[in-house]
């Protein structure tokens, strides 16, 4: 035992005077000891007295005898431990659930193009659904006729499949008018609710004054027959509106409206119906007849949860484990229709795509791929306070997903000429990737190059630069617009190499390249007029053979998505660094 405890001493007290310099701190040198051998803590005083006896020992030495005594004793110390690799970060279980018997809904408005937001919802349910080997539903919530059209029906699916996420059932609320009207008149038959005439200003006044509207009384009769007019009254005149609590603290149980008036055709059902329920009405009885046993969704609704689940309570309905999280917003960029909507309609940006927009078409046309979103749904989880993501979030993730698989290719900004004297014309392969194995690509070569402005200005006369991946020059001629230059073999040594300048070209076989540049669209409260940018230069040959949606990195640069090619050229966004 003592042996083994004066080994230990030693080792500690070595460590702890290698890392320290100086005399080994003993209490340091003891918590080690104790901490790896917990048995010897009942001899305190035996500890004591080896830890003595080694910095006693250490204090003779030299740093170098410390560090060689070390390593004889302890090589393990010197070997370089592997970094830990970071855990992926993993979502928590849902509660309640069981395996074979999570329904989960994926619940769009068809009244725009779904944004990250959205995306994260989508994610969040299809996540759980798919973990518990359940199922997840398609339900566009769509009943509210003026907002909603067609065409975002099918924009939100092709989103839905881009993004990875696909779904069990698909299904419509608007399909189930009969029965949000059979759940009406079982409302007015209990008594619970009433159709109320009066005006709205009126209707809100006495809201927030917690009053009662004198309709509140009518009875059972008076409303069906109410019930019946306002099949053909003019909107806005009536309302069926809940029995709730006018002295409620939660202003949205203070006799909400559950269905009204709304004269305006349906992109699906057209004119068919005209008395059209509100969300709250119509959501809560669909997640309960759809069988949905968990609703994952963002807490704006927070209010709402105790309206629906009174309706359902009334109506006899079971009620959805409601799990909620915070919405989150993205720095610099709009994170709601409402506020991405005005954008698009005064032309502040090119459409819902524009690729400073956080919407999933934006991303897409960026450069994100689907995999980075769901790594940002990851990364936040359910997260109960107000994240507020820094677009290098979904930037560095985005990074992770297509470092691996983007080709390289040369591509010079502000090209300027420069000319190799006695450069012969060849053909040369470059490596598409550098770390990995995705073949070569052919470069032509003639004595002609460019290169970028800002190394333009840079070069002196006599300076020895290399042409990265091809071979080094020395610079002749500076006085014109067109650098001279030759071949070199000076100064080729493995040091010498490693500190000649390399830098960027392209050959006189180019194509012309225009980098959409998307930056942050607001600057606090105001647009940033400088939020898109345009860098023009020449790329390598081999990109005008790329195709629409491809990214790849230009080498330096940064990793770019191509936008558009035509005769004139090719139109990259720049995804990130
Ligand atoms: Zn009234």
């Amino acid at each position: 035992m003592s042996e083994d405890l004066n080994k230990l001493a030693l080792k500690y007290a070595l460590i702890n005077a290698f890392q320290y310099g100086g005399t080994p701190n003993s209490k340091a040198v003891t918590g080690k000891i104790m901490a790896e051998l917990p048995e010897v803590r009942k001899q305190a005083k035996d500890v004591i007295l080896a830890v003595e006896e080694a910095i006693n020992q250490i204090s003779k030495m030299s740093n170098k005898d410390i560090e060689n005594k070390l390593k004889e004793i302890y090589p393990e110390y010197f070997v370089e431990k592997p970094k830990e690799k970071e855990a992926p970060k993993v979502l928590p279980p849902l509660e309640g659930a069981e395996i074979g018997k999570v329904v989960t809904r994926l619940p769009p408005e068809p009244n725009g193009y779904p944004h990250i937001g959205h995306g994260m919802s989508f994610y969040f349910n299809y996540y759980y659904a798919k973990k518990y080997d359940g199922k997840v539903i398609l339900r566009f919530d769509d009943t509210n006729p003026k907002k909603e059209k067609l065409e975002y029906y099918d924009a939100i699916k092709q989103d839905l499949k881009w993004l990875k996420i696909t779904w069990d059932e698909e299904c419509n609320m608007s399909d189930d008018m009969e029965l949000y009207y059979k759940y009406a008149l079982d409302l007015i038959d209990m008594g619970k609710a009433y159709v109320c005439n009066c005006d709205a200003e009126y209707v809100s006044k006495l809201r927030y004054e917690s009053k009662d509207c004198p309709c509140v009384s009518n009875s059972v009769q008076d409303n069906l027959s109410l019930w019946k007019e306002m099949e053909t009254a003019e909107e806005g005149k009536y309302s069926l509106r809940l029995k709730g609590d006018m002295a409620s603290k939660n202003t949205v149980m203070r006799d909400p409206t559950m269905l009204r008036v709304v004269d305006h055709p349906h992109p699906i059902q057209g004119d068919k119906y005209r008395i059209w329920p509100v969300y709250d009405f119509a959501c809560a009885i669909e997640d309960s007849v759809l069988g949905v046993t968990h609703v994952l969704r963002s807490n704006e609704f927070a209010l709402r949860i105790e309206l629906q689940d009174y309706i359902r309570g009334l109506l006899n309905l079971r009620n959805p484990k409601i799990i909620e999280y915070s919405r989150f917003t993205v720095k610099g960029a709009p994170t709601s229709k409402r506020l991405i909507r005005p954008l698009i309609e005064e032309h502040v940006v090119s459409g819902w795509d524009d690729p400073r927009l956080v919407t999933i078409r934006g991303l897409k046309r960026r450069g994100i791929t689907p995999e980075a979103i769901h790594m940002v749904a990851e990364e936040i989880g359910l997260s109960k306070s107000e994240p507020e993501i820094d677009w290098s979030l979904i930037e560095s993730l985005n990074r992770k997903v297509i470092d691996s698989t983007s080709d390289r290719y040369y591509f010079v900004p502000d090209p300027k000429s420069l000319e190799v004297i006695d450069a012969s014309y060849q053909t040369i392969q470059l490596k598409r990737h550098p770390d990995f194995d995705r073949g070569f690509r052919d470069v032509h070569i003639t004595d002609k190059f460019y290169i970028s402005g800002n190394d333009f200005v840079s070069i002196t006369k006599g300076q020895i630069l290399r042409l990265k991946d091809l071979f080094n020059i020395i610079i002749i001629d500076t006085s014109t617009n067109l650098i001279k230059a030759m071949h070199t073999d000076e100064k080729t040594s493995k040091d010498e190499l490693s500190k000649i300048k390399k830098i960027q070209w392209v050959s006189d076989k180019n194509v012309k390249v225009s980098v959409i540049v998307p930056g942050i669209l607001y600057e606090g409260e105001n647009i940033n007029p400088n939020s898109l940018t345009t860098i023009n230069g020449y790329g390598e040959e081999g990109i005008a053979n790329l195709k629409e949606g491809d990214i790849v990195q230009f080498e330096r640069f940064g990793f770019v998505r191509v936008d558009k090619i035509d005769p004139s050229g090719v139109t990259v966004i720049l995804t990130h660094k």
